[in-house]
């Protein structure tokens, strides 16, 4: 089993929305549907104010809702990977994951029928590349690799930098980081 985990510095995080254009490019994402999405949120009382902004997409959960609840198998691991796909052709369009999805990560019907989401671009994975939304970042603010692996940059940026997840209490065991 392979754990792929992207890792965000929020800190460095402009909200430029690169992430999303460098996805939808890639992935060929219908006019008017996005795969990732960039929030900006505010803490604190005027006027001692924070904004951070979060590029989100699909937490590639290692107990993925989704996987569970999708009645036809169409939601899936890839390989022996966290990283969960839809087989288009066996989704029926039922919108049961989109519902058992805490993160809304999966509100795309795809004009063809069935609902998409990110992938972690594991096209590009599979050739040893980033995703095309961390290779777009022009901050650099965005790291994606092996989580199980001692050496990754992931791993020692999530031993020497906190961490959160969002939602850490669903159970779901989402793998998108962000650093504080
Ligand atoms: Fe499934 Fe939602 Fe987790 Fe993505 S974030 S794996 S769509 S439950
Ligand atoms: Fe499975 Fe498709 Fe139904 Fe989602 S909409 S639960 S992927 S069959
Ligand atoms: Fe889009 Fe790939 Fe980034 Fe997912 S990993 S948001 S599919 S570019």
């Amino acid at each position: 089993m392979t754990t792929y985990a992207m890792v965000i510095d929020t800190r460095g995080c402009i909200g430029c929305g690169d992430c999303v254009v460098a996805c939808k490019n890639e992935n060929k994402v219908p006019v008017g549907l996005n795969r990732d999405w960039v929030v900006e949120a505010t803490r604190g009382e005027y006027p001692n104010l924070e904004t951070e902004f979060r590029s989100e997409r699909c937490n590639h959960c290692g107990h993925a809702t989704c996987v569970t609840s999708c009645p036809t198998g169409a939601s899936h691991y890839w390989k022996d990977t966290n990283i969960v796909l839809v087989a288009e052709a066996k989704c029926t369009g039922c919108k049961a994951c989109i519902a058992a999805c805490p993160y809304d990560a999966r509100l795309i019907m795809h004009p063809q029928g069935y609902v998409d989401k990110c992938t972690f671009c594991h096209h590009r994975v599979d050739q040893g590349l980033d995703p095309a939304c961390v290779s777009g970042c022009p901050t650099h603010c965005m790291h994606f690799g092996v989580l199980d692996d001692r050496d990754s940059g992931v791993s020692r940026l999530l031993r020497e930098r906190r961490a959160k997840t969002l939602l850490p209490e669903t159970g779901n065991q989402p793998h998108v980081y962000y650093l504080l």
